[in-house]
Formats: structure tokens, sequence, C-alpha cells
């Protein structure tokens, strides 16, 4: 384990730049608050969690994928609630000027708030708190009052003249489901209960983004909203529920960083909203949301587009607006809890050594090929040969020649490349196969390619 719980974001966030896994958004310029950028292995763990995600939904009978697009009509997000009630609550410390939530800050001292609050309500609250609450940025108690700020972030795409409607960048990826319900329906492919599933990009106004990706103001969503007859609702939300706390299990996450938590202050039209928490270093924090939203969703958008949203049931002749049971969960979110799950610093060999100890399916390279030695072309060709073989069947493998083997491993090592395989003379000269080494245990084999092969498939 990492000898310091609390220094343990620091190693991870460094790791992430020296390693190619996330660069701080425009870096060269001082850095975009709350955006990051991916390098070439952070590309592959966040694909890696896309495709895991993606296969668990597949998983299910009557699940249809969906790409909707990131900007809307500017009614959506009428109809949604959004324009009016998606805000979180700013104050600004008067001393440093820094921008803080105010239910974060009255959290840190124990006092229950929430975003949801109205303005007047948390602005009582912050009043009869205001002696305990300390600014973490310079540790000031002087504040200016609490004013709530939309999250919807706004474009001036399509926007010419006055009176053209308000546009927004999607605050949350659910929208384009429920307004896609009818043509998904249409196809004639899907009867309920059924799911709609889909990944993409989303937009939020956060008042202080931090912690790394796990608060960011561009980050991406999973999300997957099924529509069930009324009665069927309460017992398909208990199935979902255990189905994605085991689909952690499959992401190789220790059982015991991962906890339920039931949302204690429903919004008014919610049936009941659990979230999944992670143990973060930072705390217990929010990792999914499983919610039962009753109809409010598409009782919304047929008031404001006038579109009948009801659902006419051939088999049993009746017609009602479904209920929606909602799965949600961010990419980013989910990246950072992996790094953070997999982060070892051990001894090997009598040296000290960092390593992302990945699940085979999450690991951004799943093999390193190394020639013994660098400057023996013929090392150098076969170590091509079988890289590019290797290439062929997983795609998510590198040829690393750079420095002494010792080197190499240990890179290999915090990248979280579970096998490397070295060509040496033994390899050319006797045809007697390749070593692989184990990245947890160190242990070195003698193996055929095509060993390594069966190897690999069977662990990925
Ligand atoms: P929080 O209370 O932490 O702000 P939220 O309740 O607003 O989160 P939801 O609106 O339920 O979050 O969003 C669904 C999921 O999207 C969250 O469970 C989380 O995984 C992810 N998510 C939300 N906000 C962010 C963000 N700013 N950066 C990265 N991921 C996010």
């Amino acid at each position: 384990m990492a000898e310091n719980k609390s220094d343990l974001m620091e190693k991870i966030v460094s790791l992430c730049k020296r390693r190619g896994f996330v660069f701080q958004g425009s870096e060269i310029y001082g850095g975009f608050a709350g955006t990051y950028d991916f390098g070439p292995y952070g590309v592959e763990l966040q694909r890696n969690v896309i495709s895991e995600w993606t296969k668990a939904m597949n998983e299910r009978d009557n699940m249809a994928r969906l790409d909707s697009s990131i900007f809307t009509a500017g009614s959506v997000w009428q109809a949604s609630g959004h324009v009016s009630g998606f805000s979180d609550p700013l104050v600004i410390c008067n001393e440093c000027h820094s921008k803080q939530r105010a239910d974060h800050l009255l959290e840190s001292v124990g006092v229950v708030a929430d975003e949801k609050m109205t303005e007047v309500k948390i602005n009582q609250i912050f009043d009869e708190n205001r002696g305990k609450v300390k600014c973490p940025v310079c540790g000031k108690k002087k504040f200016s009052k609490v004013s709530t700020r939309s999250l919807l972030a706004t474009s001036s795409l399509g926007m010419f003249e006055e009176g053209d409607e308000q546009v927004y960048l999607r605050g949350e990826t659910a929208q384009g489901i429920y307004i896609n319900y009818k043509n998904i329906l249409s196809t004639g492919m899907y009867s309920v209960p059924f799911g709609i599933y889909q990944v993409g990009k989303v937009f939020r106004n956060e008042i202080s983004p931090r912690q790394f990706l796990f608060r960011k103001r561009e980050f991406e969503q999973m999300e997957m909203q099924y529509f069930v007859h009324p009665k069927e609702a309460r017992v398909l939300y208990e199935e979902w529920k255990k189905e994605r706390m085991k689909y952690y299990e499959r992401l190789g996450i220790k059982k015991e960083k991962l906890r339920w938590k039931q949302h204690e202050n429903l919004v008014f039209y919610a049936k009941e909203a659990w979230d999944i928490q992670y143990e973060y270093p930072f705390g217990w924090n929010e990792l999914e949301g499983i919610h039962y939203r009753g109809d409010y969703d598409l009782t919304q958008h047929q008031k404001f587009s006038g579109v009948d949203m009801s659902y006419f049931d051939e088999e049993t002749k009746e017609r009602f607006i479904p209920h929606i049971i909602e799965t949600s969960v961010g990419v980013d979110r989910t990246m950072l809890m992996v790094l953070l799950d997999a982060y070892d610093e051990d001894k090997m060999s009598d040296e000290k050594r960092v390593v992302l100890r990945f699940k085979p399916n999450m690991a951004p390279v799943k093999v390193a090929v190394f020639p013994l030695l660098k400057n023996k072309p013929e090392l150098v060709e076969k170590a091509k040969e079988i890289y590019k073989t290797l290439k062929k069947e997983f795609g998510a493998v590198v040829f690393d020649d750079n420095g002494n083997i010792g080197k190499r491993y240990r890179r290999q090592d915090e990248i979280g490349t579970p096998w490397c395989v070295t060509v040496d003379f033994e390899t050319i000269e006797k045809d007697a196969g390749v070593t692989l080494r184990d990245r947890d245990t160190g242990e070195q084999k003698r193996m055929s390619v095509e060993e390594i092969i069966s190897l690999v498939k069977s662990q990925i």
C-alpha cells in the first residue's frame, strides 16, 4: 500500500503526468480550471472504462444505445427543470477572493446542507454558522452572502439576433435519452421494460472544480434510463442496484472501498435515490447515482413539447407513462477510482517501486515487448516481429528499448502493464521462446509466443 493516504492524490496526479495519463488542460497557458487532457495511456484507460460499462449494459436484453447531441433546444432544459433549479450555492471569501460551495463549507463543520436548498434557506443556515466556517484556501472566516449560481454552461451557437432562444451545453446526457424515447420505441424493436444508454460529454459550471478528475467542468457521463411499468418499478430498481454494485467487481475495485448511501433530501418528484460511494483519499464520495425518478421526466417533456409520451402495452391494452430508473456514473470519476485503487508501492529486487495493479481488462497496455539489448540488431528484429504479432492480437501492446531492462520494468509497472516480454539470445539461438515477466510477482517464465497469446486472452 501507499505509505501515506493523505498524499496519495498528489502521487497519482504526478504519476499521471509523468507517464502520460492526464495533463492539466491548457497547461502551457497556466491551465484552465476544471479541464484535463488525456495522454496516450489516459485515452486507453478511458476507453477500457467505457468499454466495460457498455458491455455490462449490452449484456441485458432490450437495451438501446444512443448518441444524442450536446446542443439541444433550450426548451429541453426549461422542461427538465435545469434552467430554474440546476444550481450550486456560491460564497466568496472576502479575504482571498476564492470561490467556494457554501454547502461543502457547511458540511466540513458538520452542518447538514444541500446544494438543492433555496437561496434563502442556505443563507439562513450559513449565517447561523459564519463563526465556524473557515476558508479552505486562506483560513479566514469572512465570506460574502450566499448566491445560487446555475451550473448550466451557455453558448452562442446558432444565436444571431436578439430574441433567439438561449442555448445551453448539456449538463447531463439523460435529457437526450428522454427526448429520444419515442424515436427508439418507434423502431419497433423495444417494449417496456427497456433501457436506453449513452456515453457522452457534459458541461457544468462548477464553482470550485478540484480533486483532479473528481470534479471537472467538462466531463463524460455514462447514463442509462430504464423505462418500466409503475407496478414493476420497485422490483426492477432493486435489481439494478444489485447489478450496478456487482459491476465494480469486474473492474477489480476493492469491495471495502465501496458502499451505499441513501439520499436524505429527495427532490420532490424522486421516489428513491441511492448512491454508490467510493472512499477517495478526500473521503467517501459519490461515484454513481441509482435513482428511481417516477414519471416526472416524461411528463415534463410531454407538457412542454405537446408530444404524447405515453406507452401502449399491446398485450394488456393498457396506456401509461413509464416510470424511470436511472443509473448515472462519470467516466472521469471511475478513472480516478481505478487509478487510486490500483496504486501501490512495494519493494522488488531490493528497490522501491511504484506499481499500478490494474486488472488486465483495465490496463492501458496489456503487454510490453523488449529486446534484451538495444544495440543487437538480431534481438531488435525478433522483438519487433513478436511485438507486431501481439499488437495484431491485442492492440494495446508497446515496444520499449529505452534504458536497461530494470528501468523498462519500472516504467511499465508505473503504467500498470501486466506482462513484459523479453527477447534474448536464447530466443534466437535456441528457439527457446521468450521470457514473460509478471507485474505483480516479478516472476519470470520462459514461454512461446502462442502460450503468451492464450494466457493474455484468458485474462482479459
Ligand atoms: P456531486 O454531488 O458530486 O456534485 P451530482 O449529484 O451533481 O454530483 P449527478 O448529477 O448525479 O452528480 O451526476 C451523475 C454522475 O456524474 C456522478 O455520480 C458523477 O460520477 C459524475 N459527475 C457529476 N459531476 C461531475 C463533475 N463535475 N466532474 C466529474 N464527474 C462528475
